[in-house]
């Protein structure tokens, strides 16, 4: 006797072949079997009746480092379809830690990722100091789905450098330290090492995130380190002075794969994302292996001015970062602060979160009644009514509203006709959830249900299979995840049962169910018939089950 079989599913085999109709049998946490009609006996049967199986999602870009301490079940991810989280993107991790920089480290996230200090103070458990011991806990601890976790820049060099990490360059014998604890987290099962020099990603008090001040001699020296043992891949959110040529040279020096982020369409610079797309793709002509994580959700993000993410990568925006209340209230009305702001926006860039398109910066919610009546209309509209500028439109309202009134702006990857094109293109990677991030601005985290939905079915921009093998067996083979994300005899039987006709994600929704009663916006499956992480079911048709398993494994060992 057998543990499980579905009967009659629309099997979709996360490789890419044609769905057929058939039985899979499960015992002891693998498939066992795959065929028209299986001849066993089985403690649970599922009658699929015809609804499609696949293998589980593997979300490659999560940030549930530091949620994952107080939440095993990685809400809402799982019952999403994701069986597979990668932790740790960016850098941005929470381990290894000293005591002394817990403080900096969780005011670098808040700031970064638009976590909730206060949530972040109540819920982290501190258990671990070094990336061995926090690996340790998550595999005591335990998870709904399985984890693969990055050992992150900003971290090391925090480790080494404490609060300098984010004023200067290495020296060489700091340089060397950070690579022994490269070395050292690849020997506790990293999955690979994340880094970023992306200009949007700032921390406490607005200075750069420690990684972005790394030489290129030192980015080349950790990767080095990571690649020494002929596993693991490098991750990195690219600025400008990171081009994909010399992310090619340390794929060349190292012989690992190099997943370069956020490969997001602007609608301004059209052609930006391709060019990084081409690059990419001579390079693996050259047989250097180079991914850009593209993603299919537009990026819409809510935000006040006391906090604004879509601005404050900008150069001219430094004034007012680290700053709150009347201080920055009176920055935000400075004069030559907002003249250099439009300055900067006149200059062309390849990568910027926004970009002057004033008709899709709508207001969400006002505080006080008088204002009530710009609430769902754009800035561009308000501010043609009076003939003001709209950066001054838009400040002006925060400041008399005391910077609490919600804005919402639609930045980037809107064009759905690039986005489909950049969704196939052959060296792309289906990604970028940010899962557990920025969780008052927006929540990607049902990514893959998006695409299984609304891009494969409604917009036919790839088939069914096709979309599967994007979010399952692609992912698995450039992380090396061997075993999963296909089904097949002998895979993992992490699985997810849903109805093409249905699939896809709901509308996010906010929930005040964070540790210290923080907010988050959130969004529930559409279409989902069961989620099952390594055999067990975690999910079923009205969601995450109730006391779901702990059915996750800590994914330590990876393929060359
Ligand atoms: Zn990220």
């Amino acid at each position: 006797m057998i543990d499980l079989v579905f009967r009659d599913a629309l099997v979709v085999d996360g490789r890419g072949g044609e769905p057929h109709r058939g039985d899979v049998a499960v015992d002891r946490g693998r498939i066992v079997a795959v065929g028209p009609r299986l001849d066993v006996d089985a403690a649970q049967t599922i009658a699929a009746d015809g609804l499609a199986l696949m293998p589980g999602i593997i979300d490659s870009h999560t940030h549930f480092d530091a949620q994952i301490t107080w939440d095993p079940t990685l809400s809402p991810s799982p019952a999403l379809g994701v069986t597979t989280a990668v932790i740790g993107n960016c850098g941005f991790t929470i381990a290894p830690c000293r005591p002394a920089d817990r403080e900096l480290t969780m005011r670098n996230l808040t700031q970064v990722e638009g976590m909730s200090i206060d949530a972040l103070r109540a819920g982290i458990d501190w258990g671990f100091e070094s990336f061995g011991e926090y690996m340790a806990q998550l595999r005591e601890r335990g998870s709904v789905a399985n984890v693969a976790a990055y050992v992150g820049h900003s971290s090391v060099r925090t480790y080494v450098m404490g609060a300098e990490a984010a004023r200067r360059e290495a020296s060489d014998a700091e340089i060397a330290q950070m690579q022994a604890i490269v070395r050292d987290a690849m020997a506790h099962g990293a999955v690979g090492f994340a880094s970023s020099t992306s200009p949007a990603h700032n921390g406490e008090g607005g200075l750069p995130m420690p990684s972005r001040l790394a030489s290129d001699a030192e980015m080349a020296a950790l990767v080095g380190a990571m690649g020494e043992g002929g596993r693991g891949v490098y991750m990195l959110t690219k600025g400008g002075h990171t081009p994909v040529s010399f992310l090619e040279s340390l794929a060349a020096a190292t012989g690992r794969p190099v997943m370069v982020a956020a490969l997001l369409h602007n609608s301004v610079a059209p052609r930006a994302v391709f060019d990084d797309l081409d690059a990419i793709a001579a390079a693996n002509a050259r047989g250097h292996r180079l991914l850009g994580q593209v993603s299919c959700c537009a990026l819409t993000m809510d935000f006040t001015l006391a906090s604004p993410y879509p601005v404050e990568g900008l150069a001219s925006w430094k004034p007012a970062l680290g700053r709150s209340g009347t201080a920055l209230q009176a920055v935000l009305a400075d004069r030559a602060f907002r003249d250099g702001v439009r300055a900067e926006l006149k200059t062309a860039t390849t990568f910027r979160l926004f970009n002057s398109e004033w008709d899709k910066v709508h207001v969400v919610e006002t505080t006080r009644p008088d204002l009530a009546r710009l609430e769902q209309r754009s800035i561009a509209a308000i501010a043609a009514d009076t003939g003001a500028d709209p950066l001054d439109a838009m400040l002006d309202i925060a400041l008399a509203d005391d910077l609490r009134t919600v804005f919402t702006a639609q930045l980037l990857n809107s064009d759905e006709d690039a986005v489909g094109r950049m969704l196939n293109h052959p060296h792309s990677i289906v990604s970028l959830s940010d899962a557990g991030a920025h969780l008052t601005f927006f929540n990607d985290a049902g990514f893959g249900l998006h695409l299984l939905g609304h891009w494969s079915r409604d917009l036919g921009a790839m088939s069914l299979a096709e979309a599967a093998r994007r979010l399952t067996s692609h992912p698995a083979g450039v992380l090396g995840l061997g075993g999963r994300g296909t089904i097949a005899e002998g895979h993992a039987a992490d699985l997810l049962l849903f109805d093409p006709k249905t699939v896809g994600r709901g509308p996010k929704r906010r929930v005040h169910d964070l540790p210290a009663g923080a907010a988050r916006l959130t969004t529930d499956p559409v279409g989902v018939h069961g989620v099952w992480v390594n055999g067990r079911q975690v999910a079923d048709d009205h969601g995450l089950i109730a006391h779901a398993p702990l059915a996750g494994e800590l994914l330590t060992r990876f393929a060359a």
